[in-house]
């Protein structure tokens, strides 16, 4: 561990933010490739979103065999699986295996988190500050932040005023919360509440969830897997990685879907039972028009919709619990075990919030339409500053002293999600514009990672000092990003894709819907064309002219 304060001891090729799935790989690869690398971060340990989300329920919706680093085969091979999705702690168990097996946390500084990095021009260094007081030098700084690691708490008044325990899911307690004989109150119908649900309904004396949005849920149908299904993973891991890199979404289950609209009416019923039969994300691509055509989503919503009223008893509840306000697919799906189910049970009670929003948080509970819900303990499911939220959190400068936050006035401008204008040698991992959260992440993280790797060695073999984004390819890039989101329903929720679920926030839709393949494909095209769209500089100067690109 290098001296505090000690300038020489605190300078290194690359910074990396996060040491989450993103951070441990860039970290692993690029040490590979020789450069010297600090990775910096916030929580105690490895693991990201698996460290901090600990909530009871927390569990992959990506099934665990896919859900895994794909660049070791040997790691592949050697890790076993429990459960066809994977449950937070066995998830955070691979994270701190990887850490050990290829000697990383050397390199890690833990709770340490970056308050500030800015661009020093004149020595084309970064400049990163952390709560520490310690100031890390890089040439290069590579944002590994996640895109749901900024916890977003509801606006109620009164919030500081509850005397009863407090959690938000995503900074939940290492040591467990005891649930039993309390009245549990649960805000937020996402994925994360709708996970935590049945869970703490089984523990708590009463469970009340706020909902002020109904959302789609499908079951998980979760169970352990089989030694065939392992085996017939691990004797073809290759193929299986190849068939991910080759679709929109990154699941290897994805492909040869119908167009509802081609199909009779018995005939999309049937591929829905099917659909729900098989259960978990498999259901956003049960018809491949289903983000385009008005039909096939309206289709697939009344069936979930009838799956609802099937398993509630009480109509007036179901009713409550059938989404009606977006297009199934334009809020990211939930996966559920027993969510629906849930609302059988006699300790539990649903209330709407959307038509009448919480008044306040008194003390002991919540005032609602004119109603006091007497609480032991509040639970927030509420989501995140999802994409752009922990990246604005620091305070980023680029050439002549321009904040991110200045920049993304408007809503963010990136290149391909990688890369800003304006903010030399700076690299986002999964940032906005990027297939990211509407992939298979991780497949989006070692896909940048990798592109960001061959693009460091390149410019150290070739002896350039600068890589930035050209603001018009950029600006070209942000276009087509909206103009292919405008072409599915996407927009017509008020979701964090949207940035609409933090008051003030521009609504700009921030993932890349394109195809993560056709994305990579892209990425690809622009590397083999010398960084197409980028402006690479032999020596670090002040703004950049047409004669450098
Ligand atoms: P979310 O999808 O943003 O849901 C937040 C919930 O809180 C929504 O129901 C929202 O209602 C509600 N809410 C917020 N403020 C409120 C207020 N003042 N009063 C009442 N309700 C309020 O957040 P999330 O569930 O944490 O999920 C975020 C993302 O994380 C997911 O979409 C997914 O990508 C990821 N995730 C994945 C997994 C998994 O792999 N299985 C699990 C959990 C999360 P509105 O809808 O009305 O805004």
């Amino acid at each position: 561990m290098p001296e505090k304060h000690d300038e020489q001891a605190l300078a290194f090729d690359v910074v990396i933010v996060g040491a989450g799935f993103a951070g441990l790989y860039a970290l692993y690869k690029l040490r590979k490739a020789g450069f010297s690398v600090r990775v910096l971060e916030a929580g105690g340990d490895v693991g990201g979103t698996w460290y901090w989300n600990r909530y009871p329920g927390a569990r992959c919706d990506v099934e665990s065999l896919s859900y895994s680093y794909s660049f070791s085969e040997a790691l592949q091979q050697d890790w076993h699986w429990s459960k066809r999705y994977a449950e937070q702690p066995e998830i955070l168990s691979y994270i701190n295996h990887v850490a050990d097996r290829f000697d990383l946390r050397g390199d890690i500084e833990f709770d340490t988190r970056v308050l500030r990095a800015a661009f020093d021009e004149a020595a084309n260094l970064w400049r990163i500050g952390t709560n520490r007081g310690d100031m890390f030098t890089a040439r290069y700084c590579i944002m590994a932040t996640g895109s749901l690691s900024t916890p977003k708490y509801p606006e109620i008044e009164g919030l500081q005023d509850f005397a009863g325990e407090c959690y938000h899911t995503a900074a939940w307690p290492h040591e467990g919360v005891e649930f039993s004989g309390k009245k549990v109150g649960l805000i937020g119908t996402g994925a994360t509440g709708v996970q935590a649900t049945p869970v703490i309904a089984r523990e708590a004396r009463h469970l009340t969830v706020f909902q002020r949005t109904a959302n789609f849920s499908v079951p998980a149908w979760n169970r352990d897997l089989t030694d065939e299904e392992e085996a017939a993973w691990k004797e073809n891991y290759a193929f299986w990685r190849e068939k991910e890199r080759s679709t929109h979404t990154g699941f290897h289950n994805e492909g040869g879907h119908p167009r509802a609209t081609k199909l009779t009416p018995q005939e999309r019923l049937a591929t829905l039972e099917d659909g729900w039969r098989k259960g978990g994300l498999l259901m956003w691509n049960v018809f491949s028009d289903l983000m385009t055509d008005r039909l096939a989503n309206e289709v697939t919503a009344e069936f979930l919709r009838g799956k609802i009223r099937q398993i509630v008893e009480d109509p007036a509840t179901a009713e409550l619990l059938c989404p009606r306000s977006h297009p199934v697919g334009s809020k990211r799906l939930c996966v559920d075990s027993g969510y629906y189910e849930t609302f059988n049970r006699d300790n539990v009670s649903l209330v709407d919030v959307g038509t009448h929003p919480i008044k306040a948080v008194l003390p002991d509970g919540l005032l609602h339409a004119g109603k006091k819900h007497e609480l032991d303990m509040l639970v927030f499911a509420t989501g995140f500053d999802a994409m752009t939220g922990t990246l604005l959190r620091i305070d980023v400068r680029g050439r002549e002293g321009v904040s991110l936050g200045e920049r993304w006035r408007e809503g963010p401008q990136s290149l391909l999600g990688l890369a800003v204008s304006g903010f030399p040698n700076l690299f986002t991992i999964t940032g906005p514009g990027s297939p990211s959260v509407l992939s298979h992440v991780l497949m989006a993280i070692e896909q940048h990672v990798d592109w960001i790797a061959d693009c460091l060695c390149h410019l150290r073999q070739e002896g350039l000092a600068q890589i930035e984004a050209c603001a018009e390819a950029e600006a070209e890039w942000g276009a087509h990003v909206q103009e292919v989101a405008d072409g599915t329903f996407f927009r017509e929720a008020d979701s964090w894709y949207m940035g609409a679920n933090v008051p003030g926030k521009p609504k700009v839709f921030m993932p890349y819907t394109g195809g993560a393949h056709k994305y990579r494909a892209h990425c690809d095209d622009v590397a083999s064309s010398g960084y197409d769209g980028f402006i690479l500089r032999a020596h670090s100067t002040a703004a950049p002219s047409a004669a450098d690109a």
